[in-house]
């Protein structure tokens, strides 16, 4: 029974990979210190793997960046205009720093010696918090091996490592599946299948020679429900020839995220061209039936991802042994391996970094480095050590029963969720005549998403008041300050609803886990998000409760501070569970009800002081959508019900917004719809309000703030282009719904590109009350 991992946090116990690219960056080290400190933590990690006892340690799961970006460098898949920055020199060590350079350019964008070179488009993978560099893909496309780094690692794991090392690799299929096609006619990127799995083909044959018995490449895409023919005929292709071409090397085929019971007739085809499958447990436990009979029919082994990659709770032993014998029982102990279900770079790095955790919940928790051990321990379980057993038992046990973790009251409250809870009290069209009446805004009413910049005096005051350098009194006052002057520029821009700028918040999420009951956040226990950006989520570890009032302070301050509309700024509750650690003993709605039981609270505290606008951020409702279709249901039967218990304790007359910032909407708008905000406000600029034709074919029944500007890029929008915008949407919404805003929050902008860009947006507001209102063709459309 082998035990193997499939990947490890590459980020280093103290981040030192993201100072050490920041610093190269920044032109304070040179390539050979950035290679050092990338070596240094390969180093480190296959130690700790060897240590643990592990048989089979990855290798090319290291990445500077992303590990999708490494593979296209691999691949050879670069776009023209970043192959500009290679110039001709032959000396083996300035090529990889010319690697290096496309590399990062490709990342970040490049901008320097006359070039001007945008980066690549980054997303979400899957349904992780991880987001990866897109490949582009053109009709034709030719690949060839252009980065060595999948050798040059293996060589150097090879000396520091006893066992063979097992080099790690997205499939082809994956690989294509998450890129991009940059051409659309006669294309479709499926199609380039022949030509990539001759360079895997290479690439595996290469690694062979250097002594490598075992290859692993994922197949993240194996999950999903709805594969198309074409991508199940490139699945067939793909690993026949490599099995064809490749003789004497393992290949062990990864799926992970979900299960691949619905994908089995599609292994089948191909079965007798892998040597191993590894199938995810801890996300669906119940497809292993369905795995091992359709294996017994094979020779292939089966790797069991019985320890969680995605959470840090400690493994439950009894379940994976079960998993392990049922396992043995039916393929027989050589056939049988056990890893984590999918790569750590999910989870933090070693627990062993945290002091000031409570032992009671610190004793139930494990991160990468302790999760490798777990395998060990249960390979010792299997050997006949039970204590082991026993004991994992016994920390499981004590937390059922620790005051620490249960709150009866908050239980009880969820027991009573009722349907009137999450119902509003008339229908939207009723709430808007009452909101209408009450508020008065023009048509084309503007605002913004909630933050105003966070300049470096901002963060240096909230630092110093972490530190205990500044005294409660004092800080609240310097906060006070920043709030009066973000109103006074909001009055002079002229927007018509106010924010209070968000200065007292650092995170959207952590802002509210640290004050709510239920959540521990960590010291160290940063994960990466993207690139060198890391983020600590935090935990929750027991049930969630409010003990005080969160926001009202700084947002009643604000509106006192103003004549005009204050609107109120809270984080969703989806959002603060998708950002976290979950718990893994109560079903997930559970926890989402909790949380959105404390922001109900909230909201209805902010009504009471006299709030009448009030923001609930669901940011990552999407990115929390199960990978399978038939799961949608579900989820947004529970992520819809928890928005709606902490939106629906208002009055018809006070005015619930809702923002999210992504724009593939398409599939989900109905369900968006139901969460029954007064007003959404979405992004949709970059695509220039592309996002609007999913709209055509379906009508959005409440008001809707279309972003018109991007606020990602310090570019100021003019004024004709923010108005065609608002002109695009009058096109698709009846004009009484439309609001005009920025597309998301800016905290990342400076404060004068704001100030130019909003008053652009006002005045753009402006000419399209002017202009749009009387235009006989746009009233045409306003019967609805
Ligand atoms: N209110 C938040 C802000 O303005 C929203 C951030 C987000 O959408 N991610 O920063
Ligand atoms: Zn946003």
């Amino acid at each position: 029974m082998l035990k193997h991992n499939l990947g490890y946090p590459r980020i280093g116990i103290r981040r030192e990979l993201k100072k050490a690219c920041e610093s190269y960056w920044g032109n304070k080290i040179d390539s050979k210190k950035l290679f050092d400190v990338g070596k240094q933590i390969r180093e480190e990690n296959w130690k700790i793997q060897e240590k643990s006892g592990m048989d089979l340690i990855p290798c090319n799961d290291f990445s500077f960046y992303d590990h999708v970006l490494d593979m296209s460098l691999l691949l050879g898949a670069i776009p023209e205009s970043y192959k500009e920055i290679v110039h001709d020199t032959t000396n083996d060590d300035s090529s990889s720093n010319q690697k290096i350079e496309i590399y990062f350019a490709m990342a970040r964008g490049i901008q320097k010696k006359g070039l001007d070179i945008k980066a690549m488009e980054m997303t979400k993978w899957f349904n992780t918090n991880y987001h990866y560099i897109v490949p582009e893909f053109y009709k034709n496309q030719k690949f060839s091996i252009f980065s060595r780094k999948i050798f040059d690692e293996f060589e150097e794991a090879k000396k520091i490592l006893k066992s063979i090392p097992k080099p790690v690799v997205i499939g082809p299929v994956s690989y294509l599946f998450l890129g991009k096609e940059k051409e659309k006619e006669n294309f479709h990127k499926m199609d380039l299948i022949e030509n990539i799995v001759p360079i895997y083909i290479k690439v595996i044959n290469s690694l062979k020679k250097r002594g490598s018995n075992w290859i692993q490449l994922d197949e993240p895409i194996l999950v999903f429900d709805d594969l198309s023919k074409k991508v199940v005929e490139a699945f067939q292709y793909s690993y026949q020839e490599i099995s064809k071409h490749c003789s004497e090397i393992n290949i062990l085929l990864t799926s992970y995220f979900d299960g691949i019971s619905e994908n089995i007739s599609i292994l089948r085809e191909f079965s007798s061209s892998i040597n191993a499958l590894h199938v995810d447990l801890i996300e669906d436990p119940d497809q292993l039936e369905k795995v091992l009979s359709f294996l017994s029919d094979t020779k292939m082994i089966l790797s069991l991802g019985l320890i969680d990659g995605r959470n840090i709770w400690k493994n439950n032993y009894v379940n994976s042994i079960k998993n392990i014998e049922r396992s043995i029982k039916v393929l027989g102990e050589k056939r049988v391996m056990i890893a984590p279900s999918c790569s750590l770079i999910h989870i933090p790095l070693d627990i062993e970094y945290e002091y000031s955790i409570h032992s009671d919940i610190k004793n139930r928790m494990v991160f990468a480095k302790q999760k490798i051990y777990e395998l060990k321990d249960l390979e010792d379980i299997m050997k006949g050590n039970k204590d082991l057993l026993s004991q994992n038992l016994m920390s499981l046990k004590k937390t059922k029963s620790s005051f620490l973790f249960h709150d009866q009251k908050v239980k009880e409250k969820v027991k009573q969720v009722r349907d009137l809870d999450f119902q509003r009290k008339s229908p939207f069209n009723i709430r808007q005549k009452k909101q209408n009446k009450k508020f008065n805004l023009p048509v084309f009413p503007t605002t913004t998403i909630g933050s105003f910049p966070q300049t470096k005096e901002i963060r240096t005051l909230r630092n110093k008041f972490k530190k205990k350098e500044f005294s409660q009194e004092e800080y609240e006052k310097k906060i006070k300050e920043f709030i009066v002057y973000v109103i006074k520029k909001q009055e002079e821009i002229n927007l018509d609803v106010l924010v209070h700028g968000e200065f007292e918040r650092n995170d959207m999420v952590e802002f509210f886990s640290d004050k709510l009951k239920g959540f521990i956040s960590t010291e160290n226990g940063w994960v990466q998000s993207y690139g060198s950006r890391c983020v600590k989520p935090p935990i929750i570890y027991g049930d969630v409760t409010r003990n005080k009032n969160i926001t009202t302070k700084y947002i009643c301050f604000a509106q006192s501070q103003t004549e005009k509309l204050m609107k109120g700024m809270l984080t969703g509750p989806v959002t603060i569970l998708q950002w976290s650690f979950v718990r893994n003993d109560q079903p997930i709605f559970t926890t989402a009800y909790q949380i959105a039981l404390s922001i109900r609270d909230e909201v209805k505290d902010l009504e009471d002081s006299g709030i009448q606008i009030i923001q609930i951020d669901e940011p990552a409702i999407r990115e929390g959508l199960p990978l399978k279709k038939k799961k949608w249901k579900f989820y947004f039967d529970w992520t819809v019900k928890a928005f709606r218990i902490s939106s629906s304790v208002v009055k018809d007359e006070t005015q619930i917004h809702t923002h999210m910032c992504y724009s593939e909407f398409n599939d989900i708008l109905p369900h968006i719809e139901n969460l029954d905000a007064d007003v959404l406000t979405i992004e949709t600029s970059r695509s220039k309000m592309e996002l609007l034709e999913s709209f055509s074919k379906y009508s959005y029944p409440n008001e809707i703030g279309p972003g018109v500007y991007d606020i990602h890029s310090p570019r100021i929008p003019t004024v004709k282009e923010i108005f065609d915008l608002i002109k695009k949407a009058s096109n698709r919404f009846p004009i009484k719904n439309i609001w005009v805003n920025p597309d998301c929050g800016l905290k990342t902008r400076k404060w004068n590109e704001v100030m130019k860009s909003l008053k652009n947006m006002t005045k753009a507001a402006k000419i399209a009350r002017e202009k749009l209102l009387n235009n006989p063709i746009l009233n045409n459309n306003q019967k609805s």
